[in-house]
């Protein structure tokens, strides 16, 4: 079956914030779909089922919404290939893997957790790549179904082979070769019957029909599993491409640890949603007339995906910054009003500040000082405001960090998490709470004496909590590599706080 229309879509993982780099690639998928005439949709890829949260996908889906990214099917409004969250389609994942099983295209690998640490410990030591051995590639299948009925645990990984090239075509760089040796025999099926990203995104892309693959350069190497599938399946493989991805000004791969990487962190920082497209737009894309400032309707009208290059794109959050003073300033003064009262000062925030702040004012100018750094955005602090009657740079940095960490990987940002998670640092360090908040303080409201920290950081939400702190971390120098290493072990030793 050729495909009768163009097709695309963006297919987030729910587990964690709203990055850019999604609403980056949406954009371009939306943006190429439009401007074929065809349609664009969102899918919900939750098969790791242990750091996907509905939290994370509501997030996902309202920052994209809010960015003005629209999707004609999607879990949030049903469309003719529902359900569109994976974690609902386990049964038909179930049915294509035991196809291939039935093929002999894929097989049932019985390892033990012991059995792959030993295996991947011996080839570390023998200085070999790390990848599975096959051991089970050739057990007959009456030996497997014994096994498996026996109730010994799986998985079905698929068959991959051995040597020669795959070869395979991206619409951006053309022929891509890659070594089988270096293909991985993946696993398809988990020993708790559920999919791999690889088997239920391929299946899914077929059975809904998307014509045009367009993602992030990180998954070239993914590309021949995926492409070898269609093949055993017996399926058209839809048309690659690989964006490139978004990077810092210093050409490393945009990460959080250097920007923050949150679209709701944008939005809150006073970032107009056009602009995030317009600049999203402008990653490693130009229009045919070269403006720099266009609307998404433009960029739909005059796209042109051969005009995507493939040099890193550099996300500048000063040139982002500048753009958007751009905006402000040909807006009407009445536009410009009705902006900044929509923006923030939205009636449940402005609640939950007047609460925080009642106890401490006299007079309605008062809350001018108390309630300013609700709005802020990195607050202006030096290293100096963090001093400490007992805890010196290093042991500052230490706290911080983990908070950071920890708070982030909150399911749930509600008030009694940020509490228990704080406490519980506070208790692990053998420090009274409230000399363990003195540097939160300083991080979130820019000084000392200011409203509860742990409220403030509830209403001034997740991103910017988590923005703040990191900017806190800059502030006070940073810890060098081996610490940080040092420091992410003992995270990771680190009780659940919430249980
Ligand atoms: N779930 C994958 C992600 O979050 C999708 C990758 C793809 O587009 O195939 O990046």
């Amino acid at each position: 079956m050729a495909f009768t229309k163009v097709r695309t879509r963006i297919a987030p993982s729910p587990t964690g914030f709203p990055h850019v780099g999604t609403a980056y690639i949406a954009l371009f998928n939306m943006v190429f779909a439009k401007s074929m005439g065809g349609e664009f949709i969102l899918r919900i890829e939750d098969t790791d089922q242990v750091r996907s949260t509905a939290q994370s996908e509501q997030m996902i889906l309202g920052a994209l919404r809010w960015a003005g990214l629209t999707w004609s099917e999607g879990p949030d409004i049903g469309g003719q290939f529902a359900p569109y969250r994976q974690s609902e389609r386990s049964e038909i994942y179930k049915k294509y893997a035991e196809e291939l099983l039935d093929k002999g295209l894929a097989f049932r690998c019985f390892c033990t957790t012991e059995e792959l640490d030993a295996m991947r410990r011996e080839q570390e030591a023998n200085g070999q790549p790390i990848r599975y051995d096959g051991r089970y590639a050739n057990l007959s299948r009456e030996e497997s179904d014994r096994l498996a009925k026996s109730g010994k645990p799986f998985v079905i990984r698929m068959r991959v082979p051995t040597e020669g090239v795959c070869t395979f075509n991206d619409m951006l760089r053309g022929e891509i070769s890659i070594p089988w040796e270096t293909i991985d025999m993946q696993i398809l099926l988990k020993t708790d019957g559920l999919p791999t990203y690889h088997l239920a995104n391929v299946v899914d892309d077929h059975l809904m029909q998307i014509s045009h693959v367009i993602r992030g350069e990180e998954w070239i190497n993914s590309a021949p599993k995926h492409q070898l599938l269609y093949e055993y399946f017996g399926w058209e493989i839809p048309t690659l491409c690989h964006m490139p991805l978004l990077r810092n000004p210093d050409k490393s791969k945009l990460s959080k640890r250097k920007n923050p990487t949150s679209i709701t962190y944008y939005r809150d920082a006073g970032v107009l949603p056009e602009v995030l497209i317009n600049y999203l737009g402008r990653m490693g894309y130009s229009l045919p007339n070269e403006a720099e400032v266009f609307t998404l309707n433009e960029m739909i009208e005059s796209f042109d995906i051969k005009r995507v290059s493939l040099g890193g794109p550099v996300f500048d959050i000063e040139k982002l910054y500048w753009l958007n003073g751009e905006y402000l300033r040909k807006m009407s003064a009445e536009e410009l009003k009705t902006r900044i009262l929509t923006w923030a000062f939205n009636d449940e925030k402005l609640t939950n500040i007047a609460k925080a702040i009642q106890p401490r004012i006299n007079t309605l100018t008062d809350a001018v000082n108390w309630a300013s750094f609700y709005f802020q955005n990195l607050p202006n602090i030096k290293v100096e405001d963090f001093a400490h009657k007992s805890l010196d740079n290093d042991k500052l940095l230490a706290i911080l960090y983990l908070a950071t960490w920890q708070l982030e990987a909150l399911p749930v940002w509600s008030e009694e998490n940020i509490y228990q998670t704080l406490k519980g640092l506070a208790g692990h360090f053998e420090i009274k709470l409230k000399d363990f908040m003195q540097p939160f303080f300083v991080a979130i409201a820019g000084s000392t004496s200011s409203t509860p920290v742990m409220n403030s950081m509830y209403i001034i939400g997740a991103d910017m909590t988590l923005a703040r702190l990191r900017h806190a971390c800059e502030v006070l120098g940073g810890l060098g590599k081996k610490k940080l290493k040092k420091l992410e072990e003992v995270n990771k030793a680190l009780p659940n706080f919430l249980s």
